[in-house]
């Protein structure tokens, strides 16, 4: 008896098994069938998040930080103490001030769109090993973008980082950006000059970091015509000098001022 009824149930499960298989199969054959009267597919529009406002162009002005040194050893007019670098980075953060990176800088000015409020650039001339080892860490610690701009064959040299440092601040968002290969004063270099010093160090920095090298800044500031040619042949989306005043178009792209950041300066002072 007890093998009789085995006998039946292991039929019975067969029957569901066999039953199931071809079912299945003909599921999935009946979803790629096409269906006479499909329903209108309503695509959602995915717009990219709109992160800030549209302002116009024209009267945009964002203050571009430029910082040299931060150091507490030395004092002289180019570097700025940790502990007041540190005290500048909190009144930003407490401040709702948002920082932005030159590369989204660029698309910024040009238009005016997705600008956030209260938006500062951090930069760094030079390329001091104390940015890696000062800087670094608190605009870590508040969560706050910078760019540097890097003097490329004083790489790993005297008293600035290496390529270990520069590629961990890259891969962190820090951006790299150029300040030439040896620091010379452009203005007194002919055209190809220039053009070499600008797209050689613009070269280095993309093969060092794997990123698009988006600005430059000229060495003490000095610059000519040429420059403004060479910057532009060489692929870089905007240029930077030591002027003073914040970031508009019409100031150009290849000749924007920035704001000098000077010891026992306050921020609201360099923001306003
Ligand atoms: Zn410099």
């Amino acid at each position: 008896m007890k093998q009789y009824v085995r006998i039946i149930c292991a039929i019975l499960c067969c029957l569901v098994i066999a039953g199931c298989g071809p079912n299945e199969v003909k599921t999935s054959e009946q979803t790629q069938e096409p269906q006479k009267n499909p329903a209108p597919v309503v695509k959602a529009e995915k717009k990219p998040a709109q992160i800030g406002r549209d302002i116009n162009p024209e009267t945009l002005q964002i203050p571009v930080l430029m910082y040299h040194s931060i150091n507490s050893n030395v004092k002289n007019n180019l570097i700025t103490p940790p502990n007041e670098f540190e005290e500048q980075m909190k009144w930003l953060v407490d401040n709702d001030y948002h920082t932005l990176t030159l590369a989204s800088l660029t698309e910024m000015l040009k238009t005016g769109q997705g600008v956030p409020d209260k938006p500062v650039v951090i930069t760094f001339d030079d390329g001091y090993q104390d940015n890696y080892t000062n800087a670094y860490p608190i605009l870590k610690k508040y969560g706050l973008k910078a760019n540097i701009f890097v003097i490329t064959d004083k790489i790993a040299k005297n008293n600035h980082f290496d390529e270990v440092a520069l590629k961990e601040m890259s891969d962190y968002g820090l951006e790299m950006d150029s300040h030439t290969v040896h620091h010379f004063e452009l203005n007194t270099l002919s055209y190809d000059e220039q053009l070499r010093e600008l797209k050689d160090s613009k070269a280095t920095l993309e093969r060092l970091t794997d990123k698009k090298v988006n600005s430059i800044c000229y060495p003490v500031g000095r610059y000519n015509e040429d420059t403004v040619r060479a910057a532009e042949a060489s692929g870089y989306a905007m240029g930077f000098t030591t002027e003073s005043g914040k970031a508009n178009k019409n100031k150009g792209m290849y000749t924007l001022p920035r704001v000098r950041m000077v010891p026992g300066m306050s921020m609201e002072s360099a923001v306003k």
